[in-house]
């Protein structure tokens, strides 16, 4: 969508990975806080194409949880959504997404947010020495993620790697997208928990049932 040239006057971009299955306002809060307090000039949301982490249940389709992603961000004119890890084929890599992020921003600073649990994870992720080299990170507080093993966590990568993170403690929703899919499930209300649009959507498609 973007083109080097117009992506020359952005000098800091967001990344926010997910699979967004579905997205919520904890996504959207994180996301918005860190681009205010860091003085992001756009986030953009990656939606997983194939998640190399969750393959223990089934992820409805890509493509609903891209066009949630759209319809969640249609009213921040600074939020954006990439489909390149739909598009990828096979298993898709955060770190092949940073190399290609870097192709289409050459200009900018990137920075990838990840919520704590998801930092706390980082080092299983594929080839964490370079993956740190491709950009700087900000490990977001999350509900129920310990802030001090998050902390504890991004030392030792800072030791280990060289590399740059940021924790940042970000005023919480708890709210995550397994209990929408279980509130989903037993004909719950999800009211309030994530965008209108996106909840219509999920009903007029009949998703999570
Ligand atoms: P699931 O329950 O299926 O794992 P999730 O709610 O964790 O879904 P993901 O798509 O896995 O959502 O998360 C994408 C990113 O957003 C991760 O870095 C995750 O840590 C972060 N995140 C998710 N929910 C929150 C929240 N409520 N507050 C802060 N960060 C969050
Ligand atoms: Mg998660």
């Amino acid at each position: 969508l973007r083109t080097k040239e117009n992506s020359r006057n952005l000098s800091k971009v967001g990344i926010m990975g997910g699979t967004f299955d579905p997205i919520h306002y904890g996504h959207l809060v994180t996301a918005e806080y860190i681009r205010t307090n860091f003085e992001l000039d756009r986030i953009i949301f990656i939606p997983s194409g194939d998640p190399p982490h969750k393959t223990d249940r089934i992820i409805i389709d890509k493509m609903h949880r891209y066009y949630m992603c759209v319809l969640a961000t249609q009213t921040n004119e600074n939020f954006f959504v990439s489909e390149i890890e739909l598009k990828r084929i096979g298993k898709s890599y955060t770190i092949d997404t940073l190399r290609e992020m870097k192709k289409v921003y050459p200009y900018s600073e990137i920075y990838f947010i990840t919520g704590a649990d998801a930092l706390c994870d980082m080092e299983t992720w594929k080839d964490v020495p370079n993956l740190f080299k491709e950009g700087k990170f900000i490990g977001a507080t999350r509900p129920g993620v310990n802030l001090d093993s998050a902390k504890t966590k991004a030392q030792l990568f800072r030791q280990k790697y060289d590399a740059q993170i940021f924790n940042v403690s970000v005023p919480s929703l708890d709210i995550s997208s397994t209990d929408l899919r279980e509130k989903i499930k037993k004909d719950e209300s999800i009211k309030y928990l994530l965008p209108e649009s996106v909840e219509k959507y999920i009903f007029k498609y009949n998703l999570y049932r």
